[in-house]
């Protein structure tokens, strides 16, 4: 995935910002495989497609992904517009969808309303495998649902991609951290739990206890992990209803056959959660493939109505990441297996008339106009796998014929240039 950000000779004076990286047409043969997926997989279960602006009044996230999460606190990009406007690049998606879909109107006429993304997002991170500063993400949204029901459903989504690619040996992870009022409750006894502890515990977990405490379940600090084992566990404190909301979820992934575990401590890293909250794991690789879970109270955070929501977001590069840690192939790069050959001005006049024709007829072909010897053009049409190649020289533009020349056996045709169409796609049946 990686770029190479070497060039023979001498070095460009310029390269792509830390923690970007260009993607090149091989990287597409990945990316194309996986949006394809994400398309199908929408498709078939009726998602529609949305898209917002690449940046947003920092408000947005400040209030809504959370200003104590490490997204907000110290990663996002900002901007200063030049009317003084605050804008952040979109470190994550949700609110964003979230606010298009209350600023639209479609709230009043799509509930529950299913959207799918495949976007780029900008995390001032420090780089390191798997984490980028620019990085796509593809993404499901379940907005006005609280039924368990919605929150299997973007799991299977979320599943469905991977399935759809071939990747191996997914696990879900999951859990639930319950609603506002029994969450209230458990952080009170996490809190109780970890308040004769915060001289055994790392520096980010004693800001934790303060400023958002759930995240204290999050830390991966060695020290802190003997103390984390022993935590209460949110499942213990859940209220009636979330109990009966978990289960159920648990039922629907049985019933699909999504493979899950029940992991205590998963809190997540974006405020809003509620309730269902999982991550996506493969075979190989030590980092999720994608997360997400209900967010029942993003929308009164943000100043809008009442509005249970669900939703996922998976990283696409880690997907193609275990697309190759698993050795699973691209798409196939496309060859036109048509080369058009010239020989001489009048000829490579005449070509472009002649390629117009055959791409308004749908046949792809190709050429090569930097080359003007018969010779190096047969030897690049030879390179390409081209099954045939048209030659065009100066008698042939007189006679207005062409010729086409079977690239494996060598014999050669000549065509009227009107009846070209025909027979090439007679030949490519
Ligand atoms: P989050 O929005 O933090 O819940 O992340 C959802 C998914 O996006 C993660 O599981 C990753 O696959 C991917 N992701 C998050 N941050 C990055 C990043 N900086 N670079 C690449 N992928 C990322």
């Amino acid at each position: 995935m990686k770029s190479s950000k070497k060039s023979k000779g001498k070095k460009f004076a310029f390269q792509s910002p830390k923690g970007t990286r260009d993607l090149l047409p091989n990287d597409f043969l990945y990316f194309d495989k996986v949006e394809k997926a994400v398309k199908k997989t929408s498709s078939l279960m009726g998602f529609s497609r949305i898209e917002t602006p690449m940046f947003e009044d920092v408000k947005l996230f400040e209030r809504g992904t959370g200003s104590s999460t490490d997204v907000v606190k110290k990663q996002m990009f900002l901007i200063k517009g030049k009317g003084g406007e605050n804008f952040a690049l979109r470190p994550e998606m949700t609110p964003g969808v979230l606010r298009a879909y209350i600023e639209s109107g479609l709230s009043h006429v799509m509930s529950p309303a299913k959207f799918f993304y495949w976007s780029p997002l900008f995390r001032y991170e420090q780089p390191q495998h798997g984490r980028y500063r620019q990085f796509y993400q593809l993404g499901f949204e379940i907005l006005g649902a609280d039924d368990p029901a919605f929150d299997a459903q973007i799991i299977s989504a979320s599943y469905g991609v991977m399935e759809e690619l071939k990747i191996k040996n997914i696990i879900i992870k999951i859990n639930s951290i319950g609603c506002r009022t029994c969450r209230a409750n458990y952080v009170k006894k996490l809190k109780e739990y970890y308040k004769n502890k915060l001289n055994k515990v790392c520096r980010d977990c004693n800001k934790r206890y303060y400023d958002n405490p759930l995240r204290l379940l999050d830390c991966k600090e060695e020290k802190c992990q003997p103390i984390k084992t022993q935590a209460p566990q949110t499942l213990d404190y859940l209220c009636s209803s979330c109990k009966t909301h978990f289960k159920q979820v648990l039922e629907y992934l049985d019933e699909m056959k999504i493979p899950y575990i029940i992991e205590p401590t998963l809190v997540r890293g974006l405020d809003y959660y509620s309730r269902t909250v999982f991550e996506i794991f493969t075979e190989g690789l030590d980092f999720a493939l994608g997360g997400g879970g209900r967010y029942d109270y993003l929308s009164e955070t943000l100043g809008g109505p009442r509005m249970p929501a669900v939703g996922a977001a998976c990283g696409v590069e880690r997907i193609i990441e275990a697309l190759k840690t698993q050795e699973i192939s691209s798409v196939p790069k496309t060859r036109s297996k048509v080369f058009l050959i010239y020989m001489g001005d009048q000829a490579k006049k005449k070509s472009f008339e002649i390629l117009k024709s055959l791409f308004d007829a749908g046949i792809a072909v190709n050429e090569a106009f930097s080359k003007d010897s018969l010779k190096s053009q047969l030897r690049m049409a030879d390179k390409e796998g081209s099954q045939m190649a048209l030659i065009l020289g100066q008698q042939e533009v007189f006679e207005d014929v062409i010729i086409i020349r079977d690239m494996e056996s060598g014999a050669q045709e000549n065509v009227p240039i009107k009846k070209l169409v025909d027979e090439i796609k007679r030949r490519l049946k």
